[in-house]
């Protein structure tokens, strides 16, 4: 794979609001009634947001939202422990797990609700030969979209850049010709395509069906110190995601990201959040892939990353 690095100039308009008011980490732990949840402002963590809203209602139990950035910044905190679990891109956490971080998967965090976002002059994917592309992580289901593309198109990595940038760099960083074209959470997809700078050339269910991106995880010592609250919490977790029609996620997005209308409602008819339990079968076509497009060689088996039996 290609790397190079792009600078950027100007502040962008773009990644302001949702970079704003990010959470420290360095708090301290879950008090006895609350379990400390790690998201970024991405549509993708709907349910997350959606749960922390009705579980203390339910049964006391307070979800405490801790808002990063950035990928990193969020998998720092969860690698040292700072936060009982969070929800994140799958494949960063099972690279966690392969090493040595004790954490698990507990459930997905949504079904499809990715498109690889192009500029308008790109009519296939062929004509990304030579061009520069973004995925937010190497290990990402961005990325493995992309491999699709390329593949679907006779290419591979090795015929295009490809660069690594936050999320919400992605969509003025089309606008200004600086890439080409990008792949990864929203709703920054739609805003490229709200904006104008870009289209979709596909939508992840054109490229893997029924495909998974993150997940939420927990800790191993939260699951076994607190194993009530755990299952409590995962149970709530994936009610909230059955409960979220279009209308009630819209409504949860509004209330957390500083996004326009418009933009939510393009993206939002991409991602479905109903059953997110972890199948065996689920779980190792996205093992294969990885292992395919180089992702990791030896990610962790299902016994040892996915806990589907709260
Ligand atoms: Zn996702």
């Amino acid at each position: 794979m290609k790397k190079r690095t792009l600078s950027f100039i100007a502040a962008l308009a773009l990644s302001a609001a949702a970079l704003t008011g990010c959470g420290n980490a360095s708090a301290k732990n879950s008090s006895e009634d609350s379990v400390k949840i790690a998201y970024l402002p991405i549509t993708h963590a709907l349910p997350v947001l959606e749960e922390a809203e009705e579980l203390e209602k339910e049964n006391g139990l307070k979800v405490e939202l801790v808002k990063f950035g950035s990928w990193p910044e969020l998998l720092d905190a969860l690698n040292t422990g700072k936060v009982d679990g969070a929800s994140v891109l799958i494949e960063l956490a099972m690279k966690s797990r392969q090493e040595g971080v004790g954490i698990k998967a507990v459930a997905l965090g949504h079904h499809d609700g990715n498109v690889v976002i192009v500029s308008n002059d790109i009519n296939d994917g062929a004509d990304l030969k030579g061009k520069t592309f973004a995925i937010p992580h190497r290990q990402s289901s961005h990325n493995i979209l992309l491999n699709e593309v390329l593949e679907k198109s006779g290419l591979t990595v090795d015929d295009i850049n490809v660069t690594e940038l936050a999320p919400t760099e992605m969509p003025s960083a089309l606008a200004s010709g600086q890439i080409d074209g990008y792949c990864v959470a929203e709703p920054f997809g739609a805003m490229g395509v709200a904006t104008g700078a870009g289209k979709v050339l596909y939508t992840s269910e054109e490229l893997w069906e029924d495909s998974v991106c993150c997940g939420l995880v927990l800790t191993d010592k939260f699951i076994e110190n607190e194993a009530d609250k755990a299952k409590s919490f995962v149970e709530s977790y994936k009610k909230a995601g059955a409960a979220l029609d279009t209308e009630t996620a819209k409504q949860t997005a509004e209330k957390y990201f500083k996004q326009s209308s418009d933009v939510l409602d393009i993206s939002l008819q991409w991602i479905s959040f109903d059953d997110l339990g972890i199948s065996e079968e689920t779980y190792t076509l996205l093992t294969d892939k990885v292992k395919k497009y180089g992702l990791s060689d030896n990610p962790p088996t299902y016994e040892e990353f996915v806990k589907n039996d709260f």
